[in-house]
C-alpha cells in the first residue's frame, strides 16, 4: 500500500462533463454510432449492471462486483481486484452509481460497447483512522470521467474502465484522459526512463528481468476519482498518487510541475516497483521500509541533508514513533503516517552509510522473502533489530556527519 507523499494543496474536485471522443485509438471496422440516452434500452442495460455492481459492494460480495468488470489489461484487472478484495474489509453502507444523461454506444458486427461518465455516491463507516464508525459513515462522491461500457454477446454489460489517451516509451506508456493533463503526460514521458535508471541500479536489478515488466502509468485531473479508483474506504482526506504491487503508477496529472519533480517523483513510486522485485512477500514489508527505501530512491532530487536535518529535529523533541506505530498503513494513524516516510528514509540512510548499498539491498531483500524485520536484520546485518534501532537513535544525538 503505498501512496506517495501528502500533498500541500488540494485540487477542488470540478465537475466533469460528458466529452464525447469517438472512437478511441487503433484500426476499428467502420461503426455504427447512437446517442447513449436515459430512457434507451443499452442505457437502461448499463444502468442495471451498475445498479447490480452496487448491491453486491453493499453485501461485501467482491466475486459479484468484479463479474460487472471487463479486465482490460493485467494491471487494471489488479487494481480492480484489490478494490473489490477490500469491499469485504471495509464494506459501505449504502452504494449509488449515477449514470450522465447521455453518452455514446458504438456497433460493430462483433460487438458493443458505450462511452459514458458516471459518479459513484456510498456511504462508507470507517473513519479515516480505519476505525468502525456508528450509523452510516461518512458520505463520498466522486465523478468518473468518460469511462468505457463492454457488452458481451450474451448482453451482459461491463465496465472496462477510463477511456485513455496514451503516449508510448519504451517499457512503459502514460495515459491520461484530459487534453489538459497532455503536458504533464509528456514531461513524465521523458523522465520516467531517468527515475527507472537511476532506481534498477541502486537496487541492482538493472539489465534483469526484474527491471523489464512492462510499466503503465495513469495520469487523473481530479482526486475525487483517484480516490475512488483505489479503494471504496480510502482513508486519506489528500492523494496525491497510489502505486501498489502489480498496478499501475497513478497520479494527479498537477503532483508535480516540472522536469525534476516529476523524476523525483517516479524515483519514488517506480523504487516501489523495484522493492516488489526483491521478494514475493514484499507487499507484505513493514511499511515504514518500503516508504524509506523509496524516500531514499528519490533523495538525489531533494535539497541535499534536509532529511537528516528534519529527522534530527524530530529526534531532539522527542516526536520520532515507534517502528511498530508504522508498520501498517492502514493501522497508522493519520498524524504519524508521514513519519513512514521520514523516519524510514532516515534510516534506510543509516544502514546504507553503515553498512553498504549490497548489504542493504540484502536486508530488504530478506524481509521481502517473508522474514520478520528482527529476523531479516540479523540475517542480513549481524544485529538484532532493536540493536540497530539503538545504534540509530544514538547516532541521531552525536553531532551531524
Ligand atoms: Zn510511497
Amino acid at each position: 500500500m503505498q501512496r506517495t507523499r501528502w500533498m500541500s494543496h488540494v485540487v477542488p474536485a470540478g465537475l466533469l462533463l460528458v466529452v464525447v471522443s469517438g472512437v478511441a485509438q487503433g484500426q476499428k471496422p467502420p461503426v455504427q454510432l447512437e446517442t447513449l440516452q436515459r430512457g434507451g434500452r443499452n442505457y437502461a442495460a448499463i444502468e442495471a449492471a451498475l445498479s447490480s455492481m452496487a448491491s453486491a459492494a453493499v453485501r461485501g460480495d467482491a466475486d459479484a462486483f468484479l463479474d460487472h468488470v471487463e479486465f482490460t489489461d493485467p494491471q487494471f484487472e489488479r487494481e480492480m481486484r484489490n478494490m473489490a478484495k477490500d469491499l469485504k474489509l471495509h464494506t459501505p453502507t449504502r452504494v449509488e452509481f449515477r449514470l450522465a444523461d447521455d453518452g455514446t454506444a458504438f456497433r460493430t458486427i462483433e460487438r458493443k460497447w458505450a462511452e459514458v461518465s458516471f459518479t459513484i455516491d456510498y456511504d462508507m463507516p470507517f473513519d479515516q483512522n480505519g476505525r468502525k464508525m456508528d450509523g452510516p459513515g461518512r458520505r463520498v462522491q466522486s465523478t468518473y470521467p468518460e469511462c468505457e461500457f463492454r457488452c458481451d454477446s450474451s448482453g451482459k454489460w461491463r465496465f472496462a474502465g477510463e477511456v485513455w489517451k496514451e503516449i508510448a516509451g519504451d517499457g512503459f506508456v502514460v495515459r491520461y484522459v484530459d487534453d489538459k493533463a497532455r503536458p504533464a503526460a509528456e514531461i513524465v514521458s521523458r523522465v520516467f526512463p531517468i527515475s527507472k535508471a537511476h532506481v534498477d541500479e541502486g537496487f541492482g536489478i538493472a539489465g534483469t528481468p526484474a527491471a523489464s515488466k512492462h510499466q503503465i502509468i495513469k495520469l487523473y485531473e481530479n482526486m475525487e476519482h483517484l480516490k475512488a479508483t483505489v479503494y471504496l474506504s480510502m482513508p486519506d482526506p489528500v492523494l496525491g498518487g497510489w502505486n501498489e504491487s502489480g498496478e499501475s503508477i497513478k497520479f494527479l496529472s498537477s503532483y508535480a510541475h516540472d522536469e525534476r519533480g516529476w523524476t523525483r517523483a517516479f524515483a519514488h513510486e517506480y523504487g516501489h516497483v523495484a522493492t516488489w522485485e526483491l521478494g514475493e512477500r514484499a507487499s507484505e514489508l513493514p511499511w515504514w521500509v518500503a516508504e524509506g527505501a523509496a524516500e531514499l530512491a528519490a533523495e538525489k532530487w531533494d535539497a541535499p541533508g534536509g532529511n537528516d536535518r528534519q529527522v534530527r529535529k524530530l529526534a531532539e523533541n522527542g516526536a520520532l514513533a515507534a517502528w511498530s506505530d508504522i508498520a501498517s498503513y492502514h493501522k497508522a494513524r493519520q498524524e504519524v503516517k508521514y513519519l513512514a516516510y521520514v523516519q524510514g528514509h532516515h534510516l534506510m540512510g543509516y544502514v546504507s552509510d553503515k553498512f553498504g548499498r549490497e548489504k542493504r539491498n540484502a536486508w530488504i531483500a530478506s524481509a521481502a522473502s517473508g522474514r520478520s524485520i528482527d529476523e531479516a536484520t540479523r540475517a542480513a546485518l549481524g544485529l538484532s533489530f532493536d540493536e540497530l534501532d539503538r545504534t540509530w537513535r544514538d547516532s541521531l544525538k552525536s553531532e551531524k556527519k
